[in-house]
């Protein structure tokens, strides 16, 4: 028989996410913290109390952790959902609205990837020459294919840099929905969801959006733990006003996030001070490492809010390769952006370790 056929069609057309394992000295080619943002100590007796109770399923509303990331972001508990990772509230979002889903290129692969999945229209959107979003473009395209979810990431992955606040600001005031007159249920023709997706926040200086949520109805905010120093626990978080959290959470899987990594992110969340030291290693380490790229020759790197920076460099799957044969890994976009790299900030002798082998090979 033949599998492939019985394949819904824009499935087999997809390709499965490779995050392959390449072996590498210094790993810095996936957005991760290079620190582990919870302490031995702390996980460890949490961990050993959560052991004894691994026979039970873990709290499906992660009550405890809700209420700690509410109080950190200020918001209520209720406009807290979980998610195992944002990107599986990313695939919940796509799920309860549907398509279209429009988003800027180049960005975060995971809006099309799912988009695809779910059989959803994708609506790409290219960015202008300095990486912010072409509003004209965007606003012309929102028009003519009223799309259910805009997705914006700021800081935005790969290229970097924040998108313009007030572009933003444009694209959720042209979608939100029209003040409703009492008797008047209909919706303005031009509502849209607008996703900022807040994953590099914490290494930007750019105001979050948060403050946002109680002005705009159709603003909905993604944050998640993984780029500060808890990939491995896969949690993400989506904030929204409740109408929104309580549509989505009707497509959560009840147990979606494990007891284990429920556990271990209240433990971290309570001493945030370690957190917040790595965070000012990090911004700082990024500076250093913009400062020392800028000075090599046949490279260009743009300007970073977050932990990573993308650069351009004449041949760069050349590049690419002869630091991984040098034990430096990095993310190859050639694919992507024309001669284009990424680099993750590292520790600072990893983050030396990486431009040593590049001066040397430029
Ligand atoms: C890494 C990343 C995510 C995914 O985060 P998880 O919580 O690990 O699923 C979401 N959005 C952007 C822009 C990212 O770069």
């Amino acid at each position: 028989m033949d599998i492939q056929k019985l394949v819904k069609p824009n499935i087999r057309s997809l390709r499965a996410y490779h995050a392959e394992e390449i072996p590498c000295k210094v790993k810095l080619d996936a957005n991760e913290s290079p620190y582990s943002a919870i302490s031995n100590q702390r996980s460890a007796i949490s961990l050993e109390k959560n052991l004894q109770t691994l026979n039970r399923y873990p709290d499906p509303q992660a009550t405890a952790l809700r209420k700690l990331m509410a109080k950190e972001l200020k918001v209520k508990p209720g406009n807290i959902l979980h998610g195992n990772g944002s990107d599986e509230l990313i695939y919940y979002m796509i799920t309860t609205f549907g398509g279209s889903v429009m988003y800027p290129v180049p960005t975060f692969s995971m809006y099309g990837i799912i988009s695809q999945a779910l059989d959803e229209k994708k609506i790409e959107i290219p960015l202008d020459k300095d990486f912010d979003i072409d509003t004209e473009k965007t606003i012309t395209a929102i028009k003519k294919y009223r799309p259910k979810l805009i997705f914006l990431s700021s800081p935005n992955n790969p290229t970097g840099n924040c998108f313009s606040s007030e572009r933003i600001l444009r694209i959720i005031k042209a979608t939100s929905f029209s003040k409703q007159h009492k008797g008047d249920s209909r919706i303005a023709p031009t509502s849209s969801l607008v996703v900022v997706d807040e994953a590099y926040q914490s290494f930007s200086n750019e105001k979050s959006f948060l403050p946002l949520l109680d002005k705009y109805r159709n603003l909905i905010v993604l944050r998640t733990l993984s780029k500060i120093g808890l990939a491995g626990l896969r949690l993400g978080f989506l904030i929204a006003n409740e109408e929104i959290i309580n549509e989505v959470n009707k497509v959560r899987l009840p147990f979606n996030v494990n007891s284990l990594s429920q556990a271990v992110a209240v433990e971290a969340l309570k001493n945030k001070k370690q957190m917040r030291s790595y965070l000012t290693s990090i911004i700082s380490e990024r500076k250093r490492l913009f400062r020392e790229m800028e000075k090599i020759d046949g490279i260009t790197p743009y300007p970073s809010d977050a932990n990573f920076i993308l650069f351009r460099a004449a041949d760069a799957v050349r590049v690419y390769k002869r630091l991984l044969a040098k034990g430096v890994l990095i993310r190859d976009l050639t694919g992507v952006i024309e001669n284009c790299l990424r680099v993750t900030v590292g520790t600072p002798g990893e983050n030396t370790v990486f431009l040593r082998t590049l001066k040397q090979l430029i």
